[in-house]
């Protein structure tokens, strides 16, 4: 897997991200699954899973997004669509916001790790794709109503380096793991999460702000960011 260099030049402030539907008047993060899509039933990878990196078959859902949304569950496909590219902001999917010390990532603090604000960590894994600054806005804001910690982070290295999902080996019940890239039991698996490290983070006290014709935009309009890392809400294989 090729490692990418986010110190490509920008394309300014404010990139051209989408926004995304609503439901009861709040945005949808494109990443998130709805009501109207459903995993397939449960079971080892299939020959009609789509491939996705390193051959690791993915779970292919059907359905289309309607319905409501599942707040706190990724979607695969687009999961895998968005980190892929390490540059799609997770709420519109347009260019995620980039600076020279990196990319834009938003990140629920996880009490079960150290604090990177405390002890400089080289490297941060998620499964959450990074965000245009207009979308972290939003997404902060919500953040702040759920009194959840957020940590603001600026990456100048990306590698995809694992996969979240359903592990079938034969003679084993399935068990929702992590496998690294390359490792031989992703043959096992039904991916759905990427996982990619954030290499050399810098931690900010918070956002960059939005260019003043921006700041007044959808101040009032909760978004949310999607759960923490960890198995679905209704993963098939529990
Ligand atoms: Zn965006």
């Amino acid at each position: 897997m090729s490692m990418l260099s986010t110190d490509t030049p920008g394309t300014g402030p404010l990139s051209q991200c989408p926004d995304p539907v609503r439901f009861q008047g709040l945005p949808v993060p494109l990443i998130l699954a709805w009501t109207g899509e459903a995993p397939p039933a449960p079971g080892p990878p299939r020959a009609t899973d789509i491939l996705s990196v390193d051959g690791v078959r993915w779970e292919s859902w059907t359905g289309v997004p309607q319905g409501a949304p599942l707040w706190t569950v990724h979607h695969p496909g687009r999961q895998l669509e968005l980190m892929d590219s390490r540059t799609r902001c997770l709420v519109g999917g347009g260019p995620a916001h980039r600076t020279r010390d990196g990319l834009l990532w938003l990140l629920p603090a996880d009490p079960a790790h150290p604090d990177p604000r405390t002890t400089a960590p080289q490297a941060i894994r998620t499964a959450n794709p990074p965000l245009c600054l207009r979308h972290a806005h939003q997404a902060q804001r919500h953040c702040r109503r759920l009194a959840l910690d957020c940590l603001v982070l600026l990456v100048p290295e990306v590698e995809i380096v694992s996969v979240r999902g359903t592990v079938h080996r034969p003679g084993d019940a399935p068990r929702w793991e992590e496998v690294d890239l390359h490792h031989p039991d992703l043959d096992f698996m039904v991916g759905q999460q990427l996982v990619a490290e954030l290499r050399n983070p810098v931690v900010l006290d918070e956002l960059p702000p939005l260019p003043q014709p921006d700041r007044s935009a959808d101040e009032a309009t909760p978004s949310t960011l999607p759960a923490p890392p960890g198995p679905p809400a209704f993963s098939p294989a529990q």
